[in-house]
């Protein structure tokens, strides 16, 4: 049984109340003092969180968690003044990640994926989503997926895997895109869902990687399986994927630099959930951000995440995301907050189970020692996070 204390009321907050967890699920709510009056009835184990506020606990909705290597050499290159191009030639950038992702044993592909899920647990991340996407080979696809199966086993998290199965084109492939696609649409998909590796599908629709028709064909080819999708849409241009997303009734849209009235539109219509990755946003210095009022506007549920990956977002602190999700593209804190709780949760398709506090759901959540929740977004680089309790299971307690 745990206590809050709150301030102000935006937040849908209740002061000085008490919450009952029965195995792995939220059984009882209400006020400390009523909780107390029934503990000395019953025989309840009682936590004083002394005040502390909690939240449920948080969901990053989009990582790339699981892969080789690194690229801190390469981003060091970059800012010693080697180019793009020069860093390209000598094997740079993506494929780089790709040919250590192929090289690396599952142990360690394990080993780096928990330090990274760690970093983010220690701020009160209880759920969080892993895309596959940098094997771009059958095999390597697997292991990826499997190491994230093995994360949700070892930690006390629950991961989501996703398989991004178009990326970017391997090399290999160069000359041979539509039998890539086929194949990725076709027997890898089918191979990977019948193994139950896969809670849901994404693509990387943009200029530079798929295409809306390519994109189009493997998302179907997963609809036929029942999986969900997300999409990759708007990153860098816009060729309609958010409409295509809407289309295929995805869970999200993703990145959406890029978006126009009538895609805003499209993904309200279909109850798409628009996902913001200040991260890559701030990393690729980009000057146009998604356009969160015409977002607002529209009723597009929109959420936060901090899309950790090697080359564009090596960002393993959600707390960041918060504040760079205000800073950068102009949320408001209740929005940003709502981004990584209720909204993150809707974009994993998990909202019947986690994002809120309410009775029947898992009893996942997270203390913090902040004077009002905005505080979560207006901090730097702070870790206010005290407790964390992972199906009714308490996991770090501090003062
Ligand atoms: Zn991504």
């Amino acid at each position: 049984m745990v206590a809050a204390e709150g301030k102000s009321n935006a937040y849908g907050e209740v002061k000085d109340a008490a919450l009952a967890v029965r195995g792995d699920r939220i059984a009882w709510m209400g006020s400390a003092a009523d909780a107390l009056a029934l503990a000395r009835t019953q025989d309840v184990a009682v936590t004083d969180c002394g005040g502390a506020w909690l939240l449920p606990g948080l969901i990053d909705c989009h990582t790339h968690l699981v892969y080789g290597g690194s690229r801190v050499e390469e981003f060091e290159k970059r800012l010693c003044g080697v180019s793009y191009e020069e860093i390209a030639r000598a094997g740079g950038g993506i494929q780089s990640t790709v040919n250590a992702t192929r090289a690396a044993t599952p142990e360690a592909l394990l080993e780096s994926a928990t330090r990274r899920a760690e970093c983010l647990m220690a701020e009160g991340v209880t759920t969080l989503e892993s895309k596959s996407g940098y094997g771009l080979e059958l095999g390597a696809e697997r292991r990826l997926l499997e190491v994230a199966r093995e994360l949700g086993r070892r930690l006390p998290l629950s991961v989501r895997t996703t398989y991004l199965g178009l990326h970017a084109l391997p090399k290999e492939a160069a000359a041979a895109r539509e039998s890539f696609v086929s194949q990725v649409s076709g027997p890898w998909l089918e191979v990977l869902a019948e193994a139950g590796l896969i809670d849901a599908v994404d693509a990387f629709c943009e200029n530079i990687a798929f295409s809306v028709a390519e994109t189009e064909r493997f998302l179907h080819a997963a609809r036929r399986l029942k999986l969900p999708a997300h999409v990759h849409a708007g990153q860098l241009s816009d060729m309609g994927a958010a409409e295509l997303a809407a289309r295929v009734g995805a869970l999200s849209a993703d990145h959406l630099e890029y978006l126009s009235a009538s895609g805003a539109a499209a993904l309200a219509a279909a109850g798409t959930v628009a996902v913001l990755l200040p991260g890559a946003y701030y990393m690729l210095r980009q000057t146009t951000p998604p356009p969160v009022p015409l977002l607002r506007q529209a009723g597009v549920a929109m959420a936060l995440a901090t899309d950790c990956n090697p080359g564009t977002s090596p960002c393993t602190s959600l707390l960041l995301a918060l504040n760079m999700g205000c800073t950068l593209f102009g949320l408001t804190p209740h929005e940003a907050l709502a981004g990584v709780t209720r909204h993150a949760a809707r974009a994993l398709g998990l909202q019947a189970e986690i994002g809120t506090l309410e009775i029947g759901k898992r009893a996942d959540f997270a203390l913090y020692r902040i004077d009002r929740p905005a505080e979560l977004c207006y901090n730097l680089g702070a870790n206010p996070c005290t407790g964390v309790v992972y199906g009714g299971v308490a996991r770090r307690f501090k003062s």
